[in-house]
């Protein structure tokens, strides 16, 4: 595999991340809602460098089978999800491709009266977009390439990376955990 964003590289654009929290929350609360299961790497740093009161909640999304690359149906499970009414909430993914799950999962947050919602990825894929929104925080552009690493899989594969990789053929092939 190769490498597209380094260890120290991903390090810096959490902390632009957190950086962009702060000044637009300041030391308001918030309510972090972290999607399962790719978010949880940027999930636990992201959260380590926030300052403002905060709580977590988390949901599952699902829109990628087995050993498929291509997009499946779209699964959510928000049976974890707290209560949000009222609450500052900040959307964490891992990736944005064609948007499909920021948008569905920002329409089901919405029907849960929170007071304010933004959406936070680590990586934006150009030119795979399908929805009119855009992430609020995105803190890098990449290309149209499937990556892997920092909560990011293959078949369950390579979440533990510290960085993140562009998979080449060879990989595709190897077994999952
Ligand atoms: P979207 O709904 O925006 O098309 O896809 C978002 C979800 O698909 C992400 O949360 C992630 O789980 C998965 N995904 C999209 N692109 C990639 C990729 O390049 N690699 C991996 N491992 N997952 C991806
Ligand atoms: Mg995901």
């Amino acid at each position: 595999m190769k490498t597209l964003i380094t260890e120290t590289d991903i390090r810096d654009g959490v902390a632009r991340l957190a950086d962009d929290l702060a000044v637009h929350y300041g030391d308001q609360p918030v309510t972090i809602i972290g999607v399962l299961t790719g978010s949880v790497v940027l999930l636990a740093d992201l959260i380590r460098r926030l300052e403002m009161p905060l709580r977590i909640g988390l949901v599952y999304a699902s829109s990628y089978r087995g050993e498929m690359t291509t997009r499946g149906p779209l699964t959510i499970d928000s049976d974890m999800l707290p209560d949000i009414a009222g609450r500052n909430v900040i959307l964490v993914d891992d990736i944005f491709d064609t948007g499909h799950t920021l948008a569905e999962m920002l329409k089901l947050l919405g029907e849960h009266q929170p007071k304010s919602i933004r959406s936070v990825v680590l990586l934006r894929k150009l030119g795979r977009q399908e929805v009119n929104i855009q992430p609020d925080h995105a803190a890098f552009e990449i290309p149209d390439e499937f990556v892997v690493g920092y909560g990011l899989d293959y078949n369950d594969a390579y979440r533990n990376l510290r960085f993140i990789a562009v998979l080449e053929p060879g990989d595709l092939a190897e077994d999952s955990p």
